[in-house]
């Protein structure tokens, strides 16, 4: 390796050492502020009378809202006048790093679907402080949301965290709100890649390279293919991943076609996909890993302004939407625009960390003050290719560093996810068991934190 090239890689070495110590020191920053603060206000003697409680609403529980709703639990003051209310429409934290292995691999689906539990949060959180609302919610008004149930719930800070949608569901998202619909869904993919003679997958992007290396090494007979409309896959990243993930296909045996797109599935029963070009590519079975949009709509009347061309909410650094009459109404995870160039969920949760902690600046009558910042570190991303190979790759731009990697358990290590966010794995609990709320009790006048079970 040339010596320049070997200087740029100890420098990104230095910087992932540094970008792990920031990491650190912010969760420890956090935890002093709160245990400060929370030892200095200490518990209300009496509860709060319930025309006081206010409601800091997330919307979405997954790589974002989940983790600013802890954040939130574990911070907010704790004088009895703040509760946090999460509105998600899973039944289930849907696993997304897993969900292309799980479509090609039989007998792991459950595992995609992580029961959200109350142990997320601690166990010092006042009882009622957290209510879980599952619902969806269909309209962002000034202080108040509307959900698809009819209720409406006032808030005095939001979060919005709902991350993309893409409408064929899997492999990119499973398509369904319930964990057995999900898993029923997952089964059916794997039944008509088993079926298949010729699979087309649509996509050069992480999931579409694992899917179809996925399916060739399962199924090596099968022809597979992988259409992508760039002239490399895993475009967006450095050079050395485009072609160790090319190298790998090719080894596996993937027929891949650049700088196309599939325009035509063909009718049922014709057996072949039409690319850009006019060519055809005989297929029983296409998957489309493209066209994740993020699901920003929600906001449409209440800040038109702050809508990007992509889509995206437009942001501030503080994560504050990029409307200067919502102060109040924070946006992170995917939906967010920011400066991150390849989202992923470790960036949806440092944003998240900056929503939430600004939210509790707030609520203690502080302005405001975390900023986020995309850094080198935070579009690292491991790549599966096959299930007993994978690359990691770290980029700033300009050098790259990639490590080549042998896998031996074919569910990904998802155990470890599990136990991250306080489930034992592969336990399921059904919906939240904790405090599933009537959204009726969370308006003005509704019942008291300490009250609530
Ligand atoms: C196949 C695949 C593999 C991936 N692998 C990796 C990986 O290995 N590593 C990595 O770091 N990242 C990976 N990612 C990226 C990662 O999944 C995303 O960056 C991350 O999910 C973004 O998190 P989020 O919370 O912003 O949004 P999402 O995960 O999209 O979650 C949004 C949540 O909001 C909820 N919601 C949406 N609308 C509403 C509404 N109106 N009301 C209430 N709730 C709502 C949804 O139900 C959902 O739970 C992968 C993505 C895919 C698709």
């Amino acid at each position: 390796m040339p010596l320049s090239k070997r200087i740029q890689s100890a420098l990104l070495f230095a910087h992932l050492i540094l970008y792990t110590i920031r990491h650190h020191l912010t969760i420890l920053r956090r935890a002093l502020t709160a245990s400060l603060a929370h030892f200095f206000t200490g518990t209300p003697k009496h509860p709060v009378d319930p025309s006081e409680v206010q409601n800091v609403v997330v919307v979405g529980a997954a790589f974002a809202g989940y983790f600013a709703a802890r954040i939130l639990a574990t911070t907010l003051p704790r004088d009895g006048r703040w509760r946090v209310v999460v509105v998600e429409p899973n039944s289930h934290f849907n696993f997304t790093w897993v969900l292309p292995r799980f479509c090609v691999l039989e007998g792991h689906e459950h595992k995609a679907f992580i029961p959200y539990v109350p142990e997320f949060f601690g166990d010092k959180v006042p009882v009622g402080m957290v209510q879980w609302v599952r619902d969806r919610v269909v309209r962002v008004g000034r202080e108040s949301v509307v959900l698809r149930g009819g209720a409406e719930v006032k808030y005095k800070y939001l979060i919005v965290a709902t991350g993309s949608t893409v409408r064929n569901g899997l492999p990119s998202r499973p398509g369904g709100e319930g964990r057995e619909e999900g898993m029923e869904l997952m089964r059916g993919l794997q039944l008509r890649i088993k079926n298949a003679q010729s699979i087309v997958v649509a996509g050069g992007g992480a999931a579409g390279v694992e899917l179809a290396s996925d399916a060739k090494f399962v199924f090596p007979e099968k022809r597979v293919t992988l259409v992508h409309s760039r002239q490399a896959v895993m475009h967006r990243f450095g050079p050395g991943l485009q072609t160790g993930a090319m190298e790998a296909l090719q080894k596996l045996g993937v027929d891949v076609v650049l700088g196309e797109k599939v325009v035509s599935e063909g009718a049922e029963g014709e057996g072949f996909v039409t690319l850009s070009s006019g060519r055809t590519i005989e297929c029983d079975c296409f998957i489309n890993c493209t066209g994740q949009k993020p699901a920003s709509g929600l906001v449409a009347d209440v800040a038109p302004g702050a809508f990007a061309p992509s889509g995206h909410i437009r942001v501030k650094p503080t994560m504050q939407i990029a409307d200067d009459s919502l102060p109040n109404v924070y946006v992170c995870g995917e939906v967010a625009e920011t400066d991150a160039t390849n989202p992923n969920s470790r960036i949806a949760a440092r944003q998240a960390e900056v929503a939430a902690d600004n939210v509790v600046r707030a609520a203690r009558g502080q302005t405001p003050c975390y900023k986020y910042k995309n850094r080198f570190g935070d579009g690292a991303i491991k790549l599966t290719l096959g299930l007993d190979r994978s690359m990691v790759h770290f980029w700033d731009g300009k050098a790259e560093m990639v490590w080549h990697g042998d896998e031996t358990d074919p569910a990904m290590m998802c155990d470890e996810a599990w136990t991250n966010i306080q489930a034992e794995p592969f336990v399921d609990t059904g919906v939240f068991r904790g405090q599933l709320a009537d959204p009726r009790d969370l308006g003005a006048g509704g019942k008291a934190v300490e009250e609530m079970v």
